[in-house]
């Protein structure tokens, strides 16, 4: 890996290709894998990943907003895209660039049909998601009648697949509700392909439920945050490796003396002697104010520089006084050893969270 010489966001594909290995060692041969590349790759980047994906024959690719499926199209992305949380504003473009969309409620397929029929489209494949227990999106098991009425009336649409979502799949104190979960949508699924007379893909495990409810694969996992290195526990990260490494370097050390303050605010006053480096990352980077004022740290030199002060829009300031370094050396925010994870837990939130939050401001490097 080089040197950082900015704030730059480090890929590397080398550990996204053993994430997908040992991932799809837990399914069963003809189990496909859906890749979900939403929000930038969980911040990543989704054309590069999607497109590495891609040649290593994931069979389908997720999004959840319309535009997000547009961007992989034009980057060359030709396997099936499910868009998980389409508007119907943006049909015409769904429709355009070959995009799937979940239906999830009667408004908007009812609304789905009526466009597809207007622009005279036969067998689209559509994509119908059940709500099973999270109460997030989805129509309801009683539902299942009236939605195959509905699509048996036109030749527009195709129903390719029926699936739902685990609402606690990493925890295994709900393991009961999941399992509910589960039966329920076996049910669901078994009705409804009764009723129309062909056989749609079934899928509802994430990441952490291709993990820990083998028995829920059916036909297709969509996994997310697994492939990008994160497995919800100790013990499945010990067989994932986090594939984004955030580096920055040191622009500035200051001694500050007793009595000092560091930042705006004032909200670090120092007690004693101290050194501190100044960082060019920042809130608009993606490390929000909740990781100041002693919460988050970086490393330097492998040792721990616990942020001081307020982040600011740009910056952060880190305590250095006990660690040998320089300015211009490179500092590491999260990687492979100090991870995403648990920089996020010092500040109360979640892997997911932190690394969908590295803006695009910051440099993408693909390391291959
Ligand atoms: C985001 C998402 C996933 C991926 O979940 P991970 O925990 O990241 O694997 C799967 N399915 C749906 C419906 C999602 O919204």
């Amino acid at each position: 890996m080089p040197k950082a010489q900015e704030t730059v966001l480090e890929i590397d594909l080398k550990a996204l290709k053993q994430n997908f290995e040992h991932l799809k060692s837990k399914l069963q041969p003809n189990t496909k894998f859906l890749a979900v590349v939403k929000a930038f790759a969980y911040g990543s980047d989704a054309c590069e990943i999607a497109n590495y994906l891609q040649g290593l024959n994931a069979d389908y690719f997720a999004v959840a907003y319309i535009k997000e499926g547009i961007t992989l199209r034009k980057a060359g992305i030709t396997k099936p895209i499910l868009v998980l949380h389409p508007q119907s504003v943006n049909f015409k473009a769904l429709l355009d660039y070959n995009l799937e969309p979940s239906l999830y409620n009667t408004k908007i397929l009812n609304e789905f049909i009526g466009f597809a029929s207007a622009e005279k489209q036969t067998n689209y494949p559509i994509h119908i998601k059940f709500n099973t227990g999270l109460n997030r999106l989805g129509f309801s098991e009683h539902e299942v009648n009236s939605i195959v009425i509905k699509v048996k009336e036109t030749v527009a649409v195709h129903v390719t697949s029926l699936f739902s979502h685990l609402a606690a799949s990493e925890d295994l104190n709900e393991k009961e509700f999941s399992l509910n979960q589960i039966q329920t949508f076996k049910t669901i699924a078994e009705g409804f392909t009764n009723k129309i007379g062909y056989q749609p893909i079934l899928h509802m495990c994430n990441t952490s439920g291709i993990l820990n409810y083998p028995e829920a694969h059916f036909d297709m996992v969509r996994s997310g945050i697994g492939l990008y290195g994160f497995g919800n526990s100790v013990k499945e990260n010990q067989h994932l490796t986090p594939i984004a490494t955030l580096k920055t370097i040191i622009s500035q050390i200051h001694t500050i003396n007793k009595g000092d303050s560091v930042g705006y605010n004032r909200a670090y006053k120092s007690e004693g002697v101290l050194k501190t480096a100044t960082l060019p990352i920042g809130h608009a980077d993606g490390i929000g104010r909740p990781y100041g004022n002693g919460k988050g740290f970086v490393s330097i030199n492998g040792q721990k520089a616990p942020i001081i002060g307020n982040v600011c829009m740009d910056m952060i300031m880190v305590n250095i006084t006990n660690i040998e370094c320089n300015e211009g050396d490179e500092v590491i925010v999260f990687g492979k050893h100090a991870t995403a994870e648990n920089l996020a837990a010092s500040a109360s939130t979640i892997s997911y969270e932190l690394i969908t939050s590295i803006s695009q401001r910051v440099k993408r490097l693909i390391i291959n």
